[in-house]
């Protein structure tokens, strides 16, 4: 571990209380003391310091630019960079087990916190596992440094806008956001929906099209680059007050003739169709930060009912039957949605098994539409003075219903991939 210590950036000062235990047991889950102490310290400082501030980002829909600051100084926004380039070199397991301490804390600087550190793991440990030829694999390793050097030293945050309001961000047609070669990089133009970080990232991490003048447009010529926020033609339109998530502060971006230098590409042309269709765990990033909502819902019921919850009467509840009987659903489906994610993120590599991939997909829709159901019944079962304001359930429930829509793996299409790839092999058809 060559990170510094940790030292909250920002006013709040650390809350004396007792640690919580960790989301994954090391010893139980056979985790390395290298991977634990990564856990130790992001769960630290989302309990002493991020969960003191969540409500405010919520109740303002305000990005969380203070516990960006303190990810910074913690090494965390370079957690997925290799060590020998200043980063703490964590694999796609580490980094997920790591956003699900987080998420317990303040779900929004999770989920901003996945968009940012996917820029690394994709380019990164992702990138590796696929072929390239000897050239290209050196030109991305040069470009890569320069991204992570910016993220090392200086702090620089990047986010992930693919969403466009089409079909393209379930991957069903190429991205209507264009770059245009040009000399020396591209010209973007395109508009991205709730792009989550607008105006508080430093590069938007763009997925679009390079498509030449008269060009079709294709899925295998999607580029991921790194737009610079301050770029001329760059915009943050629209307002940004919605159910949950409120600190993600996802506006719609639009790019107009904006140039893109070559250096600013996040990975070599056709290697991003080529992790999408080799490396589907990608999309699994999402989940962390809901199993890490779960876990939350969960141990809010358990503290309020034994009557040790911060902030409310110390009045026991738990003698009542009806009490338990919901805290053992709790703990059953709490346990099944672990269990089966920390598979899916363990077992995450290129070329996966088709079971491996249904079993993903199963991992995802468990978490999202698990950490909801959890938060669902933590509200039935505390009563209404669970539900103000002044507690976190509430927003533990609001965060936990947007898991679900988040594309390309909505809990809808979840659904629908694992029904059609569990009948059908591919190129089957009734006809
Ligand atoms: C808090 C929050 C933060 C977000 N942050 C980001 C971000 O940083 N970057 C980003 O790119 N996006 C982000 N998103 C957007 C998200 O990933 C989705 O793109 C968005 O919620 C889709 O909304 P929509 O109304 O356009 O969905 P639609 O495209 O209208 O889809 C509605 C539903 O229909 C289903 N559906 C869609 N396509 C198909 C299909 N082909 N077949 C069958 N069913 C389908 C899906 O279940 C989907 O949920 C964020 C969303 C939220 C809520």
């Amino acid at each position: 571990m060559t990170a510094p210590a940790l030292k909250p950036a920002g006013a709040a000062a650390p809350r004396p209380i007792e640690p919580d235990a960790p989301l994954f047991d090391p010893k139980a889950f056979r985790l390395t003391d290298e991977q634990a102490a990564i856990m130790t310290r992001a769960r630290h400082l989302g309990q002493t310091v991020f969960a003191g501030r969540a409500a405010a980002y919520d109740r303002d829909a305000r990005f969380p630019v203070e516990n960006y600051k303190d990810l910074h100084q913690a090494g965390l926004l370079g957690i997925a960079i290799p060590k020998d380039l200043g980063g703490l070199g964590a694999n796609y397991q580490t980094y997920a087990l790591t956003a699900a301490e987080i998420g317990r804390y303040c779900g929004a600087t999770a989920l901003t916190w996945n968009m940012h550190v996917c820029s690394t793991l994709w380019s990164g440990p992702l990138a590796d596992d696929l072929e390239m030829d000897a050239t290209t694999r050196a030109e991305h390793a040069r470009r890569r440094a320069i991204h992570y050097k910016r993220i090392v030293d200086d702090g620089a945050i990047y986010s992930q806008p693919f969403s466009e309001g089409g079909a393209a961000a379930a991957g069903g047609v190429a991205f209507g956001t264009e770059a245009k070669p040009v000399k020396g990089g591209w010209l973007v133009n395109g508009k991205k929906i709730f792009a989550s970080l607008s105006g508080h990232a430093d590069y938007y991490g763009v997925l679009c099209t390079e498509i030449a003048e008269g060009e079709k447009a294709s899925r295998r010529n999607t580029l991921y680059l790194a737009v610079p926020a301050k770029s001329e033609g760059v915009s943050v339109v629209g307002d940004w007050d919605p159910l949950g998530m409120r600190g993600t502060v996802s506006r719609t971006l639009i790019f107009k003739d904006v140039f893109v230098p070559e250096d600013d590409a996040l990975m070599p042309r056709g290697v991003y169709f080529k992790a999408a269709s080799s490396w589907p765990h990608m999309f699994l990033t999402l989940s962390p930060t809901y199993i890490g909502l779960a876990q939350a819902a969960y141990d809010f019921t358990v503290r309020y009912l034994r009557g040790e919850m911060p902030g409310t009467p110390p009045v026991k509840r738990r003698m009542y039957p009806t009490k338990q009987i919901a805290v053992a659903q709790m703990h059953v489906k709490l346990e099944q949605t672990k269990a089966i994610w920390f598979q899916a993120v363990t077992e995450a590599c290129a070329n996966p098994t088709k079971a491996q991939v249904l079993r993903a997909y199963a991992a995802q829709f468990s978490a999202m539409e698990g950490a909801n159901e959890i938060a669902t019944l933590a509200i039935r079962t505390c009563g209404g003075q669970a539900m103000l304001k002044s507690l976190p359930l509430e927003r533990i429930y609001r965060d936990s219903r947007c898991g679900s829509l988040m594309l390309p793996w909505t809990a809808e299409l979840c659904l629908d991939r694992i029904g059609r790839e569990a009948l059908y092999e591919p190129g089957e058809s009734d006809e």
